[in-house]
Parts: structure tokens; sequence; C-alpha cells
């Protein structure tokens, strides 16, 4: 298994990983009892859990060992060093993300910036991926509700892009373009599906699939995992959970990420450009994505998203749609 950069799009594709032994699914090996080794993490400390961490069984990325970078003739590779864990986001194995209380879910965001501020520790890493696949078609391998980490030796592409353009903004404008979105949504109301205390929820204006949905703050921060002062992320909790709420009735399958600042530690490479406003260039935020059944083109043979439902009636179906619990 190892990394390769394609020299054009300049993106890393892992090669050669192969599922060692999947595990089980019954019993389910995230149900207390089911996994006996010892979790990175469990919250909340010193109760029985409620939310616990574990390495992944069949990880994309491995802890150990020595990154490796290489050219081989003008390309690039490196090994596949990095963390790959589960974030088990409750112990009731009958309950989606969608289905805790604001408490609960908390708890779970809790465990997201733990392991953002303690994978970032280490240096060989420059970004930490928290991101959630659930329901059919999405790739989840347990029906039990769970996220998962990645920590890698280099910044997604997808991370890379918006890096480059919230600079290249903030260098024209000097604002950060994600506090000019939610300031021009909260104005139009078109596209806004929710807010509470100071966090907003909308559908983004060129939605990539129907239903597709933003959470971020109205206040300006870069890192998700160091909220501002008077920050409320239980405010965030409930947010996340109405949201959730609506988009499962009209799809339970989703993608959830967590966009947050890169390892700004890492003061070596291409990346050290960016480090110069990102903190107040750049501004976290969640992209769910739902996984309808049909009527999407492909994505990726065309690489060009066709999305038939405009966002603005997405989004006033979704706040039409119940959202308590
Ligand atoms: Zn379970
Ligand atoms: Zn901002
Ligand atoms: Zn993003």
């Amino acid at each position: 298994m190892e990394l390769r950069k394609d020299p054009i799009t300049r993106s890393w594709v892992v090669i050669g990983h192969t599922e060692e032994k999947p595990l089980p699914v019954d019993p389910c090996p995230l149900c207390s009892g089911g996994d006996t080794r010892k979790p990175l993490l469990e919250l909340p400390a010193g109760a029985p859990w409620r939310v616990r961490v574990l390495a992944h069984h069949s990880p994309l990325y491995r802890i150990e060992g020595e990154v490796g970078r290489a050219p081989e003739g003008i390309y690039d590779r490196m090994n596949s060093v990095g963390a790959h864990e589960i974030i088990v986001e409750t112990a009731d194995h009958s309950r989606p993300l969608s289905r805790l209380s604001d408490e609960e879910i908390e708890l779970v965001l809790t465990s997201y910036a733990m392991r953002v501020i303690d994978l970032k520790r280490d240096l060989r890493f420059k970004y930490v991926t928290i991101f959630k696949n659930q329901g059919e078609g999405s790739a989840a391998e347990w029906n039990h509700s769970y996220a998962q980490v990645t920590a890698t030796t280099f910044v997604p592409r997808r991370i890379l892009y918006e890096l480059r353009a919230s600079q290249t903004y903030f260098q024209q404008k000097e604002r950060c373009v994600f506090c000019d979105i939610v300031r021009q949504e909260e104005l139009q109301k078109k596209r806004v599906v929710d807010s509470q205390g100071d966090y907003v929820a909308y559908c983004p204006y060129a939605s990539r699939v129907p239903f597709e949905t933003w959470i971020m703050g109205r206040k300006h921060n870069y890192q998700f995992e160091q909220p501002r002062p008077g920050a409320n992320r239980r405010h965030l909790a409930g947010l996340l959970g109405r949201v959730l709420r609506r988009l499962e009735q009209v799809s339970p399958a989703y993608h959830m990420v967590l966009h947050t600042s890169p390892n700004t530690a890492v003061n070596r490479g291409e990346m050290r450009e960016f480090w110069k406003t990102i903190a107040d260039d750049y501004h976290w935020h969640i992209e769910v994505m739902p996984i309808l059944p049909a009527g999407n083109k492909s994505y990726a043979l065309k690489e060009v998203y066709f999305n038939h439902m405009w966002p603005e009636q997405a989004a006033e179906y979704l706040r039409s749609l119940k959202a308590s619990l």
C-alpha cells in the first residue's frame, strides 16, 4: 500500500489497499464488549462510555513508520503513514446521530474536536479529516452510528481548493468568503434551512446534489477544534440534530464531512504560503451530502455535478419538514 500523487491534478491516491479481514457485522463490533482493544478515547471521563474512539480495524493509513517521500522519475510517492480511527457516536446500537439528544450530539462534537487536537500534535500530519457515512450506498460498514477520522501527510484536494479560493478572495477583498456567504444567505433567506444561536444551516448556492446542506458559525473561526470565546457548542449540536432529522426524511443515507484548518504547526512544504492569512481567510464548516436513490448523473466520470433540484426549493422544502426529536 502506498500513496501516489497525480502530477496533473495534484491529488494523492491510496494505491493497493486491501481489506484485511472484514469484521463481522453480527455481533456488532461497535457495541459494548464487541471490541476488546483499548479505546483511544472515551467520553464522558470516569463514567460508562457514551462516545468512544477506536483504531480502525482495516486502516487506510498506518500510524507507525516514516513518511518516506520519494521521487520515481517525475512522480511523487510516499508511504501511507497516517491515522485512521472510528468514533462510535453512541453506546446505543439502534440510534442514529439524528436521534441523539442535543447534549449527546455535543459530546460527539467534543470527541471530534479532541481527536483533531490530538492528531495535530503529530507534526507528520498535515490534515485531520472527520467524516461520516450513513445508510445504503454510503459505504457505511455497520449500522451502529459512527464517524471516521483520518490524519494524513498531505492536505486533501478539496481542502486545497478551499484554501486557495479563500486566500485569493481575502487578498482581493480583505474579507472571509465564508463570512460573506453566511451574511448574504441570512439577508436573502432563500436558501437558509435553519439556525440556532450563532450557527446557520443553508443549501449552498451551487449545491452539488439535491438537499446538500452546510452548517457554519456566523462568527468567524478557522478552527473547529478551538471554539471562539463564548461559543456554545450545544447550539451547534442542536442545529446539526435538527438538520439531520429533516434530511433523513428526504434521504436516510448521507455523507457528512467536517472541514477545518489544516495543521498549521507544520511549517514546511507548499502549505506554508497559506498560513499567512489562514486565521482570517478560512472558516470551518460541516458539509452534508444526502445520497438520493436515483436521478443523479454520475460525478465520477464527468467531474461535473448535475443537480436537478434548485437549492432554493430544497431549502424551502427542508424548512417545512419536522425537525424536533
Ligand atoms: Zn452496535
Ligand atoms: Zn469567516
Ligand atoms: Zn468545505
